[in-house]
């Protein structure tokens, strides 16, 4: 009945700062009078690397030229354009105040940028998008428990979540612990990356000492059969990528992703575009690979409800996206 664009969709794992397409990027590039060179452009993806460390340093080149809350604003802006002409009823972007203060923002500034960007997309489209503030791993358990302090003491109506992001192997689970207690207590919702590049054993840290209700890609749980049901008792939501994760070369194609298993093992999966120009994703090309392996219109929709369920904005705001599926 539907063709994969009318399906409602939904996304809750993307990196804001990593959306920028490479028009803008050469537009904020020339604005803030950063020098970039032509090579970023070449290859196979919107922008060239190599393998997972050249990416993150690429990765760091390429959103340096965000420069402003202008920036931000654009940015957020022409980003969830984009998501809505495919139907893409909800967004939640990480977000990094860490990033933004290296560019001489302030929390405040940087996050009102990306909250006028998103009233825009809203007004315009229909389009609703809430935040989630990343703390980034490699930048060590300080700056990650300054970064989750600081939300909680300015909290801001559209940040509705913390976050762990960057270099997984090297920064495990039982390093952050006090900052994610602290987020606990503060009931603050919580989402970690884990299981993209490590394997069952850090997971199961992430559940035990992080307290996600969510999991950024968990793919890797499929090795564990035990840690499969872990993760279904306690109603954990895997945000999975599987676009990404072939990009940067964990699994070989869609059909060797454990996506489609996990989904099959009644583990709740959402689908989603991480770092899109990087890996030539989107969230209707993530909906689009799910219908190749075989989900049909319903269990589609089942992954917008899983993603609009599991979302740490408010109930009225999921009532209201629950509503707009269901008269579709
Ligand atoms: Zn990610």
């Amino acid at each position: 009945m539907n063709s994969i664009k009318q399906i409602p969709k939904a996304e809750i794992h993307v990196h804001l700062e990593a959306t920028i397409s490479p028009e803008l990027c050469r537009k904020f590039a020339d604005r803030n009078n950063v020098e970039i060179t032509e090579d970023l452009f070449e290859g196979e993806y919107a922008y060239s690397w190599d393998d997972f460390y050249d990416f993150i340093k690429k990765y760091d080149i390429i959103t340096s030229v965000i420069h402003t809350p202008e920036d931000y604003r654009e940015l957020t802006y022409a980003y969830l354009k984009e998501c809505a002409l495919t139907n893409v009823l909800y967004v939640e972007a990480m977000v990094s105040s860490t990033h933004a203060k290296q560019k001489g923002m302030t929390y405040h500034s940087f996050l009102e940028g990306v909250a006028e960007g998103a009233k825009q997309a809203e007004k315009d489209y229909g389009i609703v998008s809430k935040y989630i503030m990343n703390g980034i791993r490699h930048l060590g358990p300080e700056s990650v428990h300054a970064t989750a302090k600081e939300v909680l003491e300015n909290p801001h109506p559209d940040l509705v979540g913390f976050g762990l992001a960057g270099d997984e192997l090297h920064f495990p689970p039982k390093l952050f612990t006090k900052t994610f207690d602290m987020l606990k207590e503060a009931e603050f919702p919580i989402t970690v990356h884990a299981g993209e590049w490590d394997g069952p054993e850090k997971i199961h840290d992430a559940i035990s000492l992080l307290h996600p209700t969510r999991l950024g890609h968990g793919v890797r749980s499929i090795e564990d059969s035990s840690l499969v049901e872990l993760i279904k008792d306690l109603d954990i939501v895997l945000e999975t990528c599987p676009t990404s994760n072939i990009a940067t070369k964990i699994y070989e194609n869609y059909e060797e992703h454990p996506v489609k298993k996990l989904f099959d093992q009644n583990v709740k999966i959402t689908v989603n575009s991480d770092d899109p120009p990087f890996f030539n994703a989107s969230v209707a090309g993530e909906y689009e690979v799910m219908a190749g392996l075989g989900l049909s219109d319903d269990e589609l929709m089942s992954l917008t409800k899983n993603a609009i369920q599991s979302a740490f904005c408010n109930q009225a705001t999921k009532e209201k996206l629950l509503n707009k599926i269901l008269n579709q």
